[in-house]
């Protein structure tokens, strides 16, 4: 028997609507390289309604692709409504890839429009195939040809009617950043951005609620921003859009400026905050999540220790929309217990409606299905092999499960050190690296060995001043992992290479290392 509920679809409108409707006046935040835009939820959705206006004007239909090539911005924002609302499809392309990948996306994706923040304009390359370039204005440059966002919008109609359609409707694509072979598209519905926003919105998720005041630092270009614009626009929360300034610096002075109380992105950025001298005043914030990359121990001691501020790791890929784990203390739980630390450095429990395995014929690979789940890349069949005849996801993460629901993720399959036929997990051993107080960043590879196979090599960034050398590390080392995973090898690097989107960047590491013989010189310390 079918219940009698009424059947009404899912679509990112919805969201846009409530916003408009019951949240108009909350403001939203935007600075760019101008100075500080001020703008609210009603102005962001009734110019979002007048550019679907205009676009379709230009001969946009639903299902054609329209780029954006921006900063967190106030514009980028409004396309994130508009876009899926009319709609067409949002393809936010990755300001930091190659000229070549972005070449290859743009084409493969067959975006006819691109919208870019002025900043930009003498960093994106003429696409080919684009048939209008259309530039936001942020106190850059001008660009010969293309046509003014302000301009469009002025000339749109305020009264545009976002229409309905089906839910399974392609929203918006995003393309992995292609760690190996072409970059490939990921395409969300409007069913899968609604009920991840919804997802992400539960209080033990991102818990996002009206009184914040968000700030994204996770780019709008990489995994939709972790879907944050749209839980923040649902929940009514003010946004903080920090545009091209993510240096650590920046980022604490618009916390402190704007009270700043939820923020967001990669574990590389939180440790920058941490390191400040002096220390900023960080005392608006409530929470900060991190992930993306594993989020070490020490760096959600340092928050707390340094700033009284809680840290919560997020899991998740682009393939999942991205968020699919959060991790928070069981009740009852001291977060700051030993036993609290160490699961709030675990990936997390899994969100709501999604499901997960740890398939021992893949070695402990993490696999995931669920309505935020992709199921296939966009005409790309050469990424089948990610998906299982059963239906579920290969994360490409090896997991293990703690307490019965913890997801701990030992390492990405392909950073895994093999050691005299058994595995070395690189992600643990740059966290008990990290714990040393000298040490700033480490990142952990594999290099060819002749005995054993393969051997990790520790790539250490410390602390400005330390003389700290490799005895005293594998000093440090002892005991907290297993005497085998001790590196024979450490190599002192000024920065740890970090990929567009700011992750530990192994294959430059690989490249410059992991062919070397063993690296004495710069053992010396
Ligand atoms: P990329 O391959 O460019 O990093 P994604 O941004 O989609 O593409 O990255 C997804 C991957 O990032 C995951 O498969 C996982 O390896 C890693 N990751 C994401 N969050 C975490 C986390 N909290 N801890 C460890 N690794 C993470």
């Amino acid at each position: 028997m079918d219940g009698l509920m009424m059947d009404r679809p899912l679509l990112v409108k919805q969201i846009a609507e409530r916003a408009e409707g019951v949240f108009a006046d909350r403001e939203i935040v935007a600075r760019t390289q101008a100075g500080v835009e001020r703008s609210t939820y009603g102005q962001v959705v009734e110019r979002a309604r007048r550019l679907a206006g205009a676009l379709t004007d230009l001969g946009i239909r639903p299902g054609d692709r329209v780029a954006s090539f921006a900063w967190n911005s106030l514009r980028h924002l409004e396309l994130y409504l508009a876009v899926p609302s009319m709609g067409a499809i949002l393809h936010t392309l990755n300001i930091r890839l190659f000229e070549d990948d972005l070449r290859y996306v743009a084409e493969h994706a067959g975006d006819r429009v691109v919208f870019l923040d002025a900043s930009l304009a003498e960093s994106m390359p003429r696409f080919a195939e684009v048939e209008r370039e259309i530039v936001m204005p942020d106190g850059g440059r001008e660009r010969q040809g293309a046509l003014d966002y302000e301009e469009l919008v002025s000339g749109g109609d305020p009264g545009f009617e976002f229409p309905d359609f089906a839910e399974g409707t392609a929203a918006a694509m995003c393309y992995t950043s292609g760690t190996t072979g072409r970059p490939k598209g990921v395409l969300y519905s409007h069913r899968s951005i609604v009920l991840h926003t919804l997802g992400a919105a539960v209080p033990d998720s991102m818990g996002i609620r009206e009184a914040d005041s968000v700030m994204p630092v996770v780019p709008m270009f990489h995994a939709m921003a972790w879907g944050i614009p749209y839980v923040a626009a649902m929940a009514g929360a003010r946004q903080v859009l920090p545009g091209p300034d993510v240096s650590p610096r920046g980022l604490a002075d618009l916390i402190e400026a704007e009270g700043v109380t939820w923020s967001a992105g990669v574990p590389t950025i939180w440790n920058g905050v941490l390191e400040l001298e002096p220390p900023p005043d960080l005392s608006s914030l409530r929470e900060l999540k991190a992930g993306g990359a594993a989020v070490p121990e020490s760096l959600i001691r340092g928050f707390d220790e340094r700033f009284g501020v809680p840290v919560v790791q997020g899991w998740g890929m682009t393939e999942t929309s991205p968020l699919a784990a959060t991790s928070r203390v069981p009740a009852g739980l001291d977060p700051a217990a030993d036993e609290g630390y160490a699961l709030r450095a675990c990936q997390g429990r899994i969100q709501p409606l999604i499901e997960f395995r740890v398939d021992p014929d893949a070695g402990g690979e993490l696999q995931v299905r669920g309505p935020w789940i992709a199921r296939a890349y966009y005409e790309d069949a050469s990424g089948d092999d990610k998906f299982t005849e059963d239906g579920w996801l290969r994360t490409g993460d090896v997991a293990e499960v703690e307490r019965g629901s913890y997801i701990r993720l030992v390492d990405r399959t392909k950073d895994l050190v093999k050691s005299g036929g058994e595995w070395i997990s690189s992600v643990e051993l740059e966290n008990a690296i990290m714990a040393h107080p000298d040490v700033v960043e480490a990142a952990v590879i594999a290099v060819p060995d002749e005995r054993w196979g393969e051997r990790p090599c520790a790539c250490v960034v410390r602390r400005p001043g330390s003389d700290l050398g490799p005895d005293a590390l594998r000093g440090h080392l002892s005991g907290r992992v297993a005497k085998w995973w001790i590196p024979e090898r450490f190599e002192f690097v000024d920065e740890v290479p970090k990929t567009s989107v700011g992750k530990f960047d192994k294959k430059v590491l690989r490249a410059r290392f992991a062919g070397a013989q063993a690296g004495l010189a710069s053992q010396a310390g």
